[in-house]
Order: structure tokens, then C-alpha cells, then sequence
């Protein structure tokens, strides 16, 4: 197959809109030609339409963090205080016992 067929093909190569037969094709050229590989790797990367996240968005997430945090501390705490609640009782049955 000759390259310039290749990348004619590739945009609908990328979307998946070949036939099974071309489709098998142009990924047995992919493997064995360099050049076409590339403008297919540049093909397949989405484009991103705007890297910036814009404020509110980035401030979603973190409160959305804080959030997963207070919950995950809140857990440990009351894990620690379970434990402590039960090593008291336990402690204080021990001394009860031993009177
Ligand atoms: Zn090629």
C-alpha cells in the first residue's frame, strides 16, 4: 500500500469508519512504515480545545477534595474513637476483674 493512500485513509481509520478489509491495511502499513505511524499517533490524540480549566470549574473540584477528605477523616476519627471507647471499657473491665 503506498503512503500517500495511507494517509488518505487515516481520518477514517482514526474514527473507525474503514471497512474491515481497509482497516487491516493501513494497520499492516502503520507497523511497518515510520512516517505514516506518526501522522497516525498525531491523529489518534485528541485535541484539546482549551487546556485552561476556567475558575469556577477548578474550584468545583477542590471544594468536590475537601469534601473526600472530610469524609475520609471524618471515618478515621470515629474508627479511632470506637477503638478508644473500646479500649477503655476493657481496660476498666480488667480492673474490675482484678479488684
Ligand atoms: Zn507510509
Amino acid at each position: 500500500m503506498k503512503c500517500n493512500l495511507v494517509r488518505d485513509l487515516l481520518p477514517l481509520y482514526v474514527e473507525g469508519d474503514c471497512s474491515p478489509v481497509t482497516n487491516k491495511l493501513v494497520k499492516n502499513h502503520l507497523q511497518s512504515c515510520k512516517e505514516c505511524r506518526e501522522l497516525y499517533d498525531l491523529m489518534k490524540t485528541p485535541i484539546e480545545i482549551d487546556p485552561a480549566v476556567p475558575d469556577d470549574e477548578s474550584e468545583v473540584v477542590v471544594d468536590n477534595q475537601r469534601k473526600l477528605w472530610k469524609k475520609y477523616y471524618g471515618r478515621l476519627i470515629m474508627k479511632g474513637s470506637l477503638l478508644f471507647v473500646g479500649v477503655y471499657a476493657l481496660v476498666l473491665t480488667l480492673i474490675e476483674l482484678l479488684k
